[in-house]
C-alpha cells in the first residue's frame, strides 16, 4: 500500500528542543490520510493510546507536552473532534488556540487557507484542521512547516476518527483479523467510513456495505479495496448480513452534503437500529457510530452492552493524546 509521506523539510519542525525524541515514525509528520499507516504503525499508535488511557485513569493529566501549543482550526462544526483534541492537549500539559468558529476570525475577511495556516504556525507547534473541501489538509501541508493533522476534509477522510474506530474494535473484540464489519448508512458522503474501510484493508476482514443506492461507497474506493483483495459485498438492506456481523458501524446521512433537500428527504431515516434489530445480531458483537446520531440508533439501544459508541467516543481522547505525543516527539 502506498504510504503518504509529506515532502521532507516541509513538515518537520526545525526547532527541536533538547530531550525530545526524534526517532518515532510520526515525529514532525503531518497526518493527512490513513494511507500513511502500516499495521506496525497501528500497533504502535494503539500501544501508546493504551498507555494514555492508563495514565489518565491513574493521574488524570501530566506534563508530557508542557510548553507545546496546538491550534485547533475548524471551518466546519465539531463537538467530539474539537473537544477531544482540546482535552488531549490539556491532559498532556500543553495548551490550545481554539478557532472553532472561523466566522469570527480573519477567514470572514477573506483570508485564504494558506495564509491562515502560515499565521497559526507562527504561534503553534501543530495545527488540527477541519475543512469542507476534500484535499484541504494536503493543501495546508504544502505551505506548512509544522505538522498538520487532518480532522476531516469534506467528504474525503477523517484519519484520527478511523484510528480511534479501529482502536475501539480491537479493544472491544480483542482482534481485528477474522471479523465481519458491516458499514451502514451514508457511505457516499461519510468520510469516517472512507478512512475506516481503507484501514481495514490492512487486515483479514470481510466488509459489508449497506446503503441506499444513491449513497453507495464511492466506486474508486471500492476499486481500491478490491485491489487490496478485501472481501466485500454491497446491499441495500441490513437483514441479509446482520447475523454474521461482528461490528455494525452505523452512520448519519450527511444532510449538509446534499445539493437538493428533496434528495436528502428521500433517504433520511433510511435505517434505524432498535433493540428489536439487535435481536437478530450476535451476542458478542458491537454497534459503533462516529456520532452525532440523528435518529439512526434509537436511544433504547444505549443500555445494550453491545452499544459501544460512547466507549468509542471516549477512546477518541486517548488516541488523539497518542497522536499528539507522537507528532510532537514525546512518544
Ligand atoms: N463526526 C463525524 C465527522 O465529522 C461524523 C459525522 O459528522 O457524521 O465526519
Amino acid at each position: 500500500m502506498a504510504v503518504y509521506r509529506p515532502p521532507e523539510g516541509r513538515v518537520s519542525n526545525p526547532h527541536v528542543p533538547l530531550g525530545e525524541r526524534r526517532d518515532g515514525p510520526f515525529y514532525g509528520k503531518s497526518i493527512i490520510s490513513v494511507r500513511q499507516f502500516s499495521r506496525e504503525d497501528l500497533d504502535y499508535v494503539f500501544g501508546v493510546a493504551r498507555e494514555m488511557r492508563e495514565m489518565v485513569s491513574r493521574i488524570g493529566s501530566f506534563d508530557l507536552l508542557k510548553g507545546k501549543i496546538l491550534a485547533n482550526l475548524f471551518y466546519e462544526p465539531s463537538t467530539r473532534t474539537a473537544s477531544s483534541f482540546y482535552a488531549a492537549m490539556e491532559r498532556l500539559g500543553g495548551s490550545v488556540i481554539p478557532i472553532n468558529e472561523v466566522h469570527y476570525s480573519s477567514v470572514s475577511k477573506g483570508e485564504s487557507l494558506p495564509d491562515t495556516i502560515r499565521t497559526l504556525e507562527c504561534y503553534a507547534d501543530a495545527i488540527v484542521l477541519r475543512h469542507p473541501q476534500v484535499g484541504a489538509a494536503a493543501q495546508a501541508v504544502e505551505v506548512a512547516k509544522k505538522p498538520i493533522i487532518n480532522a476531516g476534509d469534506g467528504v474525503g477522510e477523517h484519519p484520527t476518527q478511523a484510528l480511534l474506530d479501529l482502536f475501539t474494535v480491537s479493544s472491544e473484540l480483542e482482534r481485528v483479523d477474522g471479523l465481519t464489519i458491516t458499514m451502514l448508512g451514508d457511505l457516499k458522503f461519510g468520510r469516517t467510513v472512507h478512512s475506516l474501510a481503507r484501514l481495514l484493508a490492512l487486515y483479514d476482514v470481510r466488509i459489508n456495505f449497506v446503503s441506499p443506492d444513491i449513497l453507495r461507497m464511492p466506486r474508486e474506493l471500492v476499486a481500491e479495496l478490491e485491489a487490496h483483495e478485501v472481501t466485500l459485498t454491497e446491499h441495500d438492506r441490513l437483514e441479509p448480513v446482520l447475523a454474521e456481523t461482528d461490528v455494525l458501524y452505523v452512520t448519519r446521512v450527511q444532510k449538509e452534503r446534499f445539493e437538493d433537500p428533496a434528495v436528502y428527504e428521500s433517504v433520511r431515516g433510511c435505517y434505524v437500529i432498535t433493540p428489536e434489530t439487535l435481536r437478530g445480531a450476535k451476542e458478542r458483537m458491537i454497534v459503533m457510530h462516529p456520532l452525532p446520531r440523528v435518529g439512526e440508533i434509537a436511544m433504547a439501544v444505549d443500555d445494550d452492552p453491545r452499544a459501544a459508541y460512547f466507549r468509542q467516543m471516549e477512546n477518541g481522547m486517548y488516541v488523539r493524546m497518542a497522536v499528539l505525543a507522537m507528532v510532537l516527539g514525546k512518544a
